[in-house]
């Protein structure tokens, strides 16, 4: 697990499985100055997850809210650091949470079981809060904006603090997964809404991967433009065999439309 500072109220830390991010942001309230802290999306193992709040504590990042940018496994573990703490979803994901209840928890132990991962407790969502989409959150005297990003999954929520110029996708705008597609309109709609956002952003933060700044990842985003046009050849840099898998299985749902 790493963690770097991508603006001095934002730290992204990394996960050592499947390079999947999580970022701390803060600001200070208007009342009294303190600052409140809000951790979107998770890492995955159980250390990494003990560890999480003391290291964010020592970089100064009280955390007292947790968002989830969709529901996938992987990105739900926030509780699982923060049990004392409410998980924040877009209302997709919350409607997916609801129609598709015990997937997420059957698939972390599917994950875990193939990975000989023993965890202390079983994945827990407590009585999770449906955020709407597009709309605003609140942190300290700031407000988080909320955009729909689906496409990857049925659900999907991209986190913007403009304010520190730093923009939270979700799974979208990787350096080391090609897009990862469920419903190739909606993608492509994702990804045209993720433009201009990208554009107003210093810092672009994928769900697996590295923060970026913004004309990396417009590369990033071209890139992805052009593979969805055609489907013809991986972008170059993530051409890996587990990205060949995943451009088998996106080759597989386009022949079925
Ligand atoms: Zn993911």
């Amino acid at each position: 697990m790493r963690a770097v500072a991508v603006h001095p109220d934002a730290v992204v830390v990394t996960s050592r499985m499947w390079q999947t991010t999580c970022t701390a942001i803060r600001a200070a309230n208007s009342a009294d100055g303190r600052m409140e802290a809000m951790l979107i999306d998770s890492p995955y193992f159980p250390d990494e997850l003990d560890a999480l709040p003391a290291l964010l504590a020592q970089a100064g990042f009280e955390v007292n809210a947790l968002l989830a940018t969709h529901a996938d496994y992987d990105h739900l573990l926030g509780r699982a650091a923060f049990p004392q703490l409410a998980l924040g979803v877009g209302e997709s994901t919350a409607i997916r949470l609801r129609t598709e209840p015990g997937v997420a928890q059957k698939e972390l132990r599917d994950a875990d079981a193939e990975h000989y991962v023993e965890r202390p407790a079983p994945l827990s969502l407590g009585s999770y809060q449906s955020l709407p989409v597009p709309g605003y959150v609140g942190l300290g005297a700031e407000e988080l904006e909320l955009h729909p990003a689906e496409g990857h999954t049925a659900d999907g929520t991209a986190v913007f603090a403009r304010w520190a110029g730093v923009l939270c996708v979700g799974d979208y705008l990787s350096d080391v997964e090609i897009p990862i597609v469920r419903d190739l309109e909606e993608y492509r709609a994702t990804l045209a809404r993720l433009g201009p956002l990208v554009e107003a952003a210093e810092t672009i933060v994928p769900g697996h991967g590295s923060p970026h700044d913004r004309d990396t990842t417009l590369r990033l985003l071209d890139e992805d433009i052009e593979y969805l046009d055609g489907f013809a050849k991986l972008p170059a840099g993530r051409d890996t065999p587990r990205q060949r898998e995943v451009h088998s299985a996106n080759l597989e749902l386009i022949s079925r439309r």
